[in-house]
């Protein structure tokens, strides 16, 4: 967050795809099938077709998580949009954020459909981890379309002006989660793909602020990458 939250804009309007659609082109496909004459089209090749309809996802089981010994906390469907990363966008940002408030009021406005806006992940000062959108999932966190579509956003309790409370727990907690997001999608640690809120493009957040220490997040972000396999 970092101002007032209103950062859904532009992530709503490319939704769907589900539901009616599938179903049109299901018959379609079928409706080829016949015209063809049913023994044309190998079965193999019709399920590879079904695969790439728009509407086909990922199965997905409420509550999984994508980060161990994460707490899940799931965000109100209106604050984030259906999605199937890595396969339809590339993840190659992570976008650190500061609340502006505390850890149980940006899960509370996460899981408010009127917020219109949503992190990944909210890390509480004690190094806590709540897990509130699937990874494969777009959530609404940088105010910025193509930010939203390649990036995981990650929330920090606390506020811009008081780096006392960015406590060691929270900074490690983060770096944990950041390193595991790297290793899972093959992302460089470095400043160019771990940004902070106030550097996305066009953005008038602020966050983290001057004082979210990057020369200490960023050794504890490689430290604990090093310690994960690589991504292939
Ligand atoms: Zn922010």
């Amino acid at each position: 967050m970092g101002k007032k939250a209103r950062g859904g804009a532009g992530g709503r309007s490319a939704g769907g795809g589900t539901g009616s659609g599938t179903g049109r082109r299901a018959f379609l496909v079928g409706g080829t099938v016949a015209a063809v004459g049913a023994a044309a089209l190998a079965r193999e090749e019709l399920t590879r077709w079904w695969w790439r309809l728009p509407g086909m996802e990922k199965d997905r089981v409420e509550g999984e998580l994508d980060h161990k010994g994460a707490q899940w906390a799931g965000a109100s469907r209106a604050n984030w949009r259906r999605a199937d990363r890595p396969d339809d966008f590339v993840i190659d940002r992570v976008v650190i954020h500061v609340v502006q408030g505390s850890f149980a009021t940006a899960v509370k406005v996460f899981k408010d459909p009127g917020h219109g806006a949503a992190t990944h992940y909210v890390v509480r000062k004690d190094g806590h981890v709540a897990q509130m959108i699937r990874e494969l999932d777009v959530a609404f966190h940088a105010g910025n379309r193509d930010m939203n579509e390649r990036s995981i956003g990650i929330e920090h309790e606390g506020f811009v002006d008081r780096p006392e409370g960015f406590t060691k727990a929270m900074y490690e907690a983060s770096a944990r989660l950041t390193a595991g997001i790297c290793a899972r999608y093959g992302i460089p640690v470095d400043r160019e793909h771990i940004i902070g809120h106030v550097e996305v493009p066009g953005t008038d957040h602020t966050d983290p602020g001057p004082h979210w220490d990057w020369d200490r997040y960023m050794p504890l972000v490689r430290r604990e990458r090093a310690k994960l396999p690589s991504a292939d």
